[in-house]
């Protein structure tokens, strides 16, 4: 039986039990335990803390995992990053405290360093020729510096209010990360077949997201200058009115360009204009 890790809670656990329900592989949440089997489609859900899925799914106790960037590097686990989620964005940076004044990597030189994150801070230093002082700690490592344990900090950073609201400040940005979906190097055919189809409803469920379903009603005489407006799949779909002069025109438009696109369309004559959410685009 083909196995996915998932965060038990925290920040990474919702989003992946959204994701997972979007692409049809729904949990009965209200009885969320250790080990679940997905309702309808043949995949079990091990629900465990999130610093542990690298290791389970490099041995193989889970086939695939939903996990942050971060962990993987810091594990080191071998495993195969299959693609990028787009949830759970953050960034791993040094930060200092704000009156201290920031020339460059070599200001950390021989300075004590507090984080979670031991083993990527070291592959930077080491990647310069600098040497620092790690001090490895499990939580709240922006509170190290006021109490004197550390002179800076190297930790998650995403809006970046936890750094100022601890006097500190970020200098150095040293990745980038948002959950990944992760699986173990040598999976064996079935479970890679069953990896392929997640694969293709996860990519589905991303091109969905971005798109608006648009139908409305132009005068025949504007419908040309519609279709150049809306570039769809293919084309537009265009059908006959009763009412004559008039044609509806359906198409697809990424939610981004949505209002600038209606504006275009009324000015040149687009009634009835309707916009729906796209719940899957199958391509
Ligand atoms: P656990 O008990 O499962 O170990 P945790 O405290 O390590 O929980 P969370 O704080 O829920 O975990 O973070 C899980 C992951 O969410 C992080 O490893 C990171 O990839 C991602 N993340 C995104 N934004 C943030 C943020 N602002 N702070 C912390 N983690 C974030
Ligand atoms: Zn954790």
């Amino acid at each position: 039986m083909l196995r996915i890790a998932i965060q038990n809670k925290g920040r990474l656990g919702e989003e992946s039990v959204g994701l997972l329900s979007r692409v049809g592989i729904e949990i009965d949440t209200a009885k969320r335990k250790y080990l679940s089997k997905a309702i309808n489609f043949p995949i079990e859900i091990l629900n465990v803390r999130d610093d542990d899925i690298p290791g389970l799914v490099a041995e193989n106790s889970a086939q695939l995992g939903i996990v942050g960037l971060n962990e993987v590097e810091e594990k080191g686990a071998k495993v195969n990053i299959v693609r990028n989620l787009g949830f759970g964005a953050c960034r791993l940076s040094l930060a200092i405290p704000k009156r201290e004044e920031y020339t460059g990597p070599e200001y950390f030189r021989g300075k004590r360093i507090a984080t979670s994150y031991p083993r990527i801070l070291r592959r930077y230093f080491e990647g310069l020729g600098i040497d620092i002082i790690p001090v490895v700690i499990s939580g709240s490592v922006e509170i190290t510096p006021s109490a004197g344990m550390a002179d800076a900090i190297f930790d998650i950073v995403s809006s970046g209010g936890t750094l100022i609201s601890n006097g500190l400040k970020e200098v150095e940005t040293v990745m980038e990360s948002q959950a990944v979906l992760v699986a173990n190097p040598s999976l064996s055919e079935s479970d890679r077949e069953l990896l392929d189809e997640i694969e293709f409803r996860i990519e589905s469920d991303r091109i969905s997201r971005g798109m608006k379903y648009l139908l409305m009603n132009i005068p025949t005489e504007s419908l040309e200058k519609a279709i150049e407006i809306l570039p769809a799949m293919r084309s537009p779909t265009v059908l006959p009115l009763a009412t004559p002069g008039w044609h509806s025109l359906h198409s697809v438009v990424e939610s981004s360009q949505l209002w600038e696109k209606v504006r275009q369309l009324k000015a040149i004559g687009a009634e009835g204009i309707l916009v729906l959410s796209v719940d899957k685009i199958i391509l």
